[in-house]
Order: C-alpha cells, then sequence, then structure tokens
C-alpha cells in the first residue's frame, strides 16, 4: 500500500491526524503544492509564505527521520491542483492520500474536485480534522446550527473538552522509505522575497521552536496573562499564532499545555491559563464560522444590513493608515510594529481595525487585505472574524456605537509610552502625558504629522453611517 500524505497547514509531524493514518500502512510519501498564483490572489503575505518554506525546511527532515520524503509539486493555482494530484499518484501508484481539513471556500472547493478526480482513478482519498481542537459542525446550538454568539459556543466547548478530553495523535514510527527521495527546498519561492534576517530571527522555524516557545509560556507567563495580555509593551502574550496558523503547532497541543498550567481544569481554575483557553476558543469559533458560512470566504459580511455602509473611497487615508502616518501616536505606532514584524498585539489589532473602519469610515475589507498582506500568522478565519468584530459587521461583534477611543486606549494600555517610544522614535523625547497626543507645536518639531481626522467629528460620522442602516 502506498499512501500520500498531503501537507497544506499542518506543517507538523506531531498531533497531525493525517500524518498518522497514512503512516498506519504500507509506505509514506509527503506532498506539499507550491501555489504562487494561488497565494497571490489571498494576498498572502511574503513574511508568511516564507515562514512556510522555512517549516517545510525543517519538516523535510524530520519526516526524513520517519522515512517519509517530502516531495513539491508548483501548480499555478488550486484549479490545477486535482491534474497535478492524479499525475502523482499514477506516477508513484499511490493508493490512499491523507489530508487535514481547510475550511475556507477555495480550499473546500479545491478537495472537492481533488476527491472528484481521485475517486475517478481508484484512489481513496481520506479528510482528517487537525485544525481545530472540536471539528466545525460540531458544536452546534439548539436550532441545530453554528453559534453566533461566542459566550454559549464556548461555554459548549468547555464542556465538550471537559467530558471528552482531547487526547493526541500518536507519532508515527519510522516507516520503509519509498524508492523516491526528498525533493530539495527552494530559497525562496516565486515572487516572494525573503523578509528581513529580524523578521526569521523573530519568528524560528520548527516543531522544536514552536514547542521551546510554548513551554516557556505556558511554564510562567500564563500566570500573568489575564493582568498583562493587554499591554503591547509586555511579553505576555505566547506570541504562538504564526505556527498556529501554519499548523506546525496543534491547537491540541497548544490546550493541553494550557490544561498542565491549570492543573487539568477547561474551565476556572487559574485566571491566566483560562483566559488563554478562551483566546484558543476565539479561534475556534472563527473556524467554526468559517465553515458554517461560506460568505465569509468571499467578502461578504455576516450582518447583511452592513453591506449598506456608506463606506468612503478614499485612497490617500487608507495609504496614512496602512503606512503609519495617521497622526494618532497608537495607530501609527501599531501599524508600523506590523511594517517591521508581520504582527501585530491584538490589543492594538481592534485599536487601529476601529480606527480605519469607524473614524475614517473606510471599508473594513481593504483593511482585512493590508493585515493578510504583512501579517506572519494571516488567517482568513481569524482575519476575517477580528476584521468583523471590529467593524461591527459580524457575528457577535462589538456594538457598532462603541468605538473605542485610540487616545484613552493609549493612555490606559501603555501608559509610560514605552510602545509609543520604540516604534515612534521622533516622539520619544515627549513625556508620558505629551506622548500619547502631541501638542501641533510638538508636532511640528518632531516631523510628526497633524491627526487626520477629528475623533470626535469622526465618531459622529460613523454613528450616523451605521445608525441609519435598516435594522442596525
Ligand atoms: P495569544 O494572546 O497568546 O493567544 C493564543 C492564540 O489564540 C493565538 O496565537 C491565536 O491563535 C489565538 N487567538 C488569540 N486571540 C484571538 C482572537 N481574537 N481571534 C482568533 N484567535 C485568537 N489571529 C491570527 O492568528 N491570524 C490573523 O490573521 C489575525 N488577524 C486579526 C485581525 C484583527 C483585526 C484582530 C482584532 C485580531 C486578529 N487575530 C488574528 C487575533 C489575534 O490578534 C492574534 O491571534 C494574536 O494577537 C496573536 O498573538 P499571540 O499568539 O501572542 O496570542
Amino acid at each position: 500500500m502506498n499512501t500520500l500524505l498531503w501537507l497544506r497547514t499542518d506543517l507538523r509531524t506531531h498531533d497531525n491526524p493525517a500524518l498518522a493514518a497514512a503512516a498506519s500502512g504500507g509506505t509514506v510519501t509527503a506532498l506539499f503544492l507550491v501555489a504562487p498564483g494561488q497565494w497571490r490572489q489571498h494576498g498572502d503575505a511574503p513574511a508568511k509564505v516564507d515562514f512556510w518554506l522555512r517549516n517545510l525546511r525543517e519538516l523535510s527532515h524530520e519526516l526524513g527521520r520517519l522515512g517519509i520524503p517530502l516531495r513539491l509539486l508548483t501548480v499555478p493555482d488550486w484549479s490545477q491542483a486535482p491534474q497535478a494530484l492524479a499525475s502523482f499518484c499514477r506516477a508513484h501508484a499511490i493508493d490512499h492520500v491523507h489530508a487535514n481539513a481547510e475550511w475556507a471556500v477555495n480550499e473546500r472547493r479545491r478537495d472537492e474536485a481533488v476527491a472528484g478526480s481521485l475517486q475517478a482513478m481508484g484512489v481513496d482519498w481520506t479528510l482528517h480534522h487537525g485544525a481545530s481542537l472540536l471539528r466545525p459542525g460540531s458544536v452546534l446550538n439548539g436550532k441545530g446550527e453554528c453559534y453566533r454568539v461566542y459566550t454559549p459556543y464556548a461555554r459548549a466547548c468547555r464542556e465538550r473538552l471537559r467530558t471528552a478530553p482531547l487526547r493526541a495523535v500518536p507519532a508515527p514510527r519510522a516507516q520503509t522509505p519509498p524508492p523516491w527521495p526528498a525533493d530539495p527546498l527552494p530559497d525562496a519561492f516565486e515572487g516572494y522575497a525573503a523578509p528581513s534576517d529580524a523578521v526569521r530571527a523573530l519568528w524560528p522555524a520548527g516543531e522544536d521552536a514552536a514547542s521551546e516557545r510554548l513551554e516557556a509560556f505556558a511554564d510562567g507567563v500564563i500566570d500573568a496573562y489575564q493582568q498583562q495580555r493587554d499591554f503591547p509593551s509586555l511579553p505576555a502574550t505566547s506570541c504562538l499564532s504564526p505556527y498556529l496558523a501554519a499548523g506546525v503547532l496543534s491547537p491540541g497541543q497548544a490546550l493541553r499545555a494550557a490544561l498542565a498550567a491549570n492543573q487539568g481544569e477547561v474551565d476556572g481554575g487559574k485566571a491566566g491559563a483560562s483566559t488563554w483557553i478562551n483566546e484558543l476558543l476565539w479561534r475556534e469559533f472563527y473556524q467554526h464560522l468559517l465553515a458554517a458560512h461560506p460568505a465569509l470566504s468571499m467578502h461578504q459580511p455576516m450582518k447583511p444590513e452592513t453591506a449598506a455602509v456608506p463606506w468612503r473611497d478614499a485612497p490617500e487615508d487608507l495609504r496614512a493608515w496602512q503606512q503609519g502616518r495617521t497622526g494618532i501616536p497608537i495607530v501609527d505606532a501599531a501599524m508600523r510594529q506590523l511594517l517591521a514584524l508581520g504582527w501585530m498585539h491584538n490589543r492594538l489589532r481592534m485599536v487601529t481595525a476601529m480606527f480605519l473602519s469607524k473614524n475614517l469610515l473606510i471599508d473594513w475589507r481593504l483593511g482585512e487585505a493590508w493585515f493578510m498582506a504583512q501579517l506572519v500568522d494571516g488567517d482568513l478565519a481569524a482575519n476575517n472574524g477580528g476584521w468583523q468584530w471590529s467593524a461591527s459587521t459580524g457575528a457577535d461583534a462589538v456594538p457598532y456605537f462603541r468605538i473605542f477611543n485610540p487616545l484613552s486606549q493609549s493612555r490606559k494600555f501603555d501608559p509610560d509610552g514605552v510602545f509609543l517610544r520604540e516604534w515612534l522614535p521622533e516622539l520619544a523625547h515627549l513625556d508620558d502625558r505629551a506622548i500619547h497626543d502631541p501638542s501641533p507645536m510638538e508636532r511640528a518639531a518632531a516631523g510628526y504629522p497633524p491627526a487626520m481626522v477629528d475623533l470626535a467629528q469622526s465618531r459622529l460620522r460613523a454613528l450616523e453611517a451605521f445608525g441609519g442602516l435598516p435594522s442596525a
């Protein structure tokens, strides 16, 4: 029996259901489809594509130790996947293909087409579930539908996790390798320049790097997570999102580490661990919504009435936001962090997203795309969920009238201006009070722009735009 493990956003050997199944009988080959055209269609960030490549290198090594060669096939986009898989299976006499499910629409359509073409040639095809704690579609409300509200959803998840604890999938044993060798990995994928060494150093590749990071977090930092997670100058969050998004780390591994730090309690126990588990469940919530509502993969708001928001067409304002030149220090510092690191602190993702969609009244989809084009952890479900939350267009989103004031957020979560000084060196000399909102003279002297909008007036404009919607 020759089995094929088709790797996608599950770049790991541990706790990987598709790998375990593929390795349970016969000779295994692993395959990754390089699809630069598809990645461009999705607007994936160069830093993320580079992260995939670096992880594939580590993974190829690990798989090699298990006797599993990693092969690469290049296709322009997913439309060519059925043909590519079929030829590969024919050439390598593959009997059974295993993969872990992905839930975005393009990936589901791809998998349906691949399943059809494999079945037509008599090759078995099995999709496993390794990207979320609980299978999307398996946590339903009283009406048998996917929850639209986080709190009851999270309660149902906790109940499931308490009564049926998640077990790690056993690691595969070394195999007799097939007669073909692994493919060499390129230095870069076509059209994707490598990010800076600093970015690469910040996100070291491989399962060992991910486990070390998880261990360091769960062994101590997690205890203060609840009190400190909103302060962007503190190293208080796990910085595991790129590893979870690329599947270098499984959500089950993350959950089990949190449970170990919480005496095995899914609910309650230590505030830090319990709050972190909540965040893992937010990730889960957005994945389940994405799976239940294909429209979310197609640029549609979850609340249909918000399609009528009169978004402003303001390319210059959008550009100022993207480049960190809005004149609102906390927004600019955050946007510069994103440009430099391919990552932004969660509190600031909310602040900058709300500033764009409310104070600038610019379509959240433009912000979503900009984030995706920069983020090393870019993930359609979480990014779309975060944007629709901030723009009040999503399931269980912030009510449209609760608009963050970025200056209050700045004073509250960066009271000493430590984060602002790191990212806005031109303002570093200002005192802790002035740095959040410098005077016109201080701005002029520092070469820092005036605020591009009046916060109070732009807030009113957003309230009017949303308040005027049919059923808002
Ligand atoms: P931690 O605080 O340590 O949390 C642990 C893990 O839980 C994270 O790694 C992540 O996988 C998950 N998580 C935490 N918060 C959320 C959340 N609100 N929604 C979904 N999952 C969450 N996260 C992404 O992984 N990819 C994205 O593309 C993404 N885009 C976002 C866009 C916006 C506008 C907003 C508001 C949030 C977005 N998030 C995204 C969620 C969150 O900001 C990041 O997951 C988090 O900042 C990553 O840092 P961390 O690993 O230190 O998180």
